[in-house]
């Protein structure tokens, strides 16, 4: 019997993760329908992106920082679509904390230039949904609700919202790329016995534009340094700034939910906020600051796992996969990852399209891509206590600046060709700061990165264990040696 080849895949959500998924499946030749709940995100991002005041409260961020992950992810399907995103990021040279005692300390974040990029959230998904849309064989449904998935016959139930109708939509392969609280990753748990956690952060943020300033002949200005990511750890609580390209800064406050109870009113918030945070204070019109405080969205961080990522032929990638809290600025990165890791396996086959071979690609993804998935997550969590506390500490601080020292004179292996390499455990020789695996070295999987660097921060700890038992031990020895002659001398 002939076995028809697949051609039809569906892609549910047109987020991020959903456009370059369909991008990536149409190179390979698929016939792609990518379906959206909501009505054409191309009108609510150009709004979002002409409104300086407020973030869309369907948006849960203005602005995210690319890296060299989502670079490599989005170069890797088309790169003229990669120098459009460019145009419109500002980039990161490195850190800046803003300690509580006025002093400010600027952090690179890794040598040889490799930069953070700043873009706008709605900016971003409107590049990739434009360039989606202009695939050929890419259509894109709006207004279509996934509201389940049959895995023995391969149909979506849908509603078109529209029409107040209900459909039913065959597909030989489908990604659920809906986000944090996925439909797909719902019907995937009770079809396989999955296992899933899930874990919301006890902070919360609420994000504030700092709007730009204007100069002497009225040209607009950047507030703070372009350059740097603004940090302003408070041990509990932290504030973090991110440029934007039209010179304003999206700050974000991430506070115990206590916390944010506690300042209701404008008289109890702005004694608070100059307290903490005076320096950024005097740069905010003080009313707009209570305003945005009090009426921009407060939104929750969750941290989702799970496994497997697929039945037969359905997979889910991205935030539905594996929400993570944003500390490390990679859940995006890390998504677009999965697209690219995802598409190797499927080049990698002669017959992609063969709902045999399918099933073995989809396997194989949700078996090798799980360990990083799961260390990534726990890498962001941890850096959350880094980030509101940590960086401003002299431990962390010298402890930085070792881990460069041995990166400044180690020779380390250059970064492979990714178009055709997955990220694996292979990690290379020589010293590298877990920093820059993560966030520059794509060719390192997340859980080697993890692994190599508990091996350094160990070395790291040992040495200065070391030092610190041998100056205890020296000074033990003048101390006795000074007794000794006092005692001599009676
Ligand atoms: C405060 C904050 C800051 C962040 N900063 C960074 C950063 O600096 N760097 C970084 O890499 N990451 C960052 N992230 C993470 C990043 O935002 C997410 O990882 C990324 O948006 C995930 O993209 P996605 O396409 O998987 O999901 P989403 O962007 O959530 O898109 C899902 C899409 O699916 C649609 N959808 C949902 N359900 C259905 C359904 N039933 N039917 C049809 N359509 C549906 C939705 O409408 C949406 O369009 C940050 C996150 C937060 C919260």
């Amino acid at each position: 019997m002939l076995v028809q080849p697949a051609r039809r895949a569906i892609v549910v959500g047109a987020g991020p993760v959903g456009c370059l998924s369909a991008m990536a499946l149409a190179k390979l030749g698929w016939h792609v329908t990518v379906y959206e709940r909501r009505s054409d995100l191309r009108a609510a991002s150009l709004q979002l992106l002409h409104s300086n005041t407020k973030s869309n409260p369907r948006q849960r961020s203005i602005n995210l920082t690319l890296s060299s992950r989502g670079i490599a992810a989005v170069q890797a399907v088309d790169g003229s679509i990669l120098e459009r995103l460019m145009n419109y990021a500002v980039p990161l040279q490195g850190r800046m904390v803003h300690c509580f005692d006025g002093t400010v300390a600027r952090q690179q974040y890794d040598r040889g230039g490799h930069c953070l990029y700043s873009i706008e959230r709605g900016l971003l998904n409107l590049l990739l949904l434009e360039a989606a849309a202009s695939v050929a064989n890419i259509s894109i449904e709006f207004l279509h609700k996934v509201q389940s998935v049959d895995f023995n016959n391969n149909t979506l139930r849908l509603y078109n919202s529209a029409t107040a109708q209900e459909l039913e939509e065959h597909f030989d392969l489908c990604i659920g790329a809906d986000g944090s609280h996925s439909v797909i990753r719902r019907d995937l748990m009770q079809a396989t016995q999955m296992e899933y956690s899930q874990h919301y952060l006890s902070h919360d943020y609420v994000e504030i534009r700092l709007p730009h300033g204007v100069d002497g002949s009225g040209n607009h200005t950047f507030l703070l340094d372009p350059d740097h990511l603004h940090v302003w750890p408070r041990g509990d609580f932290t504030m973090v700034a991110m440029p934007n390209k039209n010179k304003t800064f999206t700050c974000a406050l991430f506070a115990p939910k206590s916390v944010f109870d506690s300042l209701p009113r404008a008289e109890i918030f702005l004694p608070w906020f100059k307290t903490y945070f005076p320096d950024l204070c005097s740069l905010f019109d003080e009313k707009r600051l209570v305003q945005d405080f009090q009426n921009n969205p407060r939104s929750h961080l969750i941290t989702t796992k799970a496994n497997p990522y697929h039945k037969g032929a359905t997979i889910i990638l991205g935030d539905a996969a594996h929400s993570m809290v944003p500390f490390y600025g990679q859940g995006l990165n890390c998504a677009l990852e999965d697209v690219r890791v995802l598409s190797i396996l499927f080049q990698r086959e002669k017959d992609g399209h063969n709902p045999t071979v399918i099933t073995r690609v989809l396997d194989e993804y949700s078996r090798t891509r799980h360990a990083d998935l799961v260390a990534i997550c726990d890498l962001a969590m941890e850096s959350h206590l880094k980030l509101r506390h940590d960086v401003a500490t002299w431990s962390y601080m010298i402890k930085a600046f070792i881990d460069n020292i041995l990166y400044a004179i180690s020779r380390t292996g250059s970064l492979v060709d990714l178009s055709q390499t997955i990220s694996g455990p292979e990690v290379p020789s020589g010293w590298i700061p877990l920093y820059s695996m993560v966030s520059f070295r794509p060719d390192i999987g997340y859980s080697a990165a993890k692994k190599k660097a508990e091996r350094q921060e160990r070395l790291i700890d040992s040495v200065g264990l070391g030092l610190g038992a041998l100056s205890i031990g020296y000074a033990a020895w003048f101390l006795f040696s000074v007794v000794n002659k006092l005692v001599a001398g009676y």
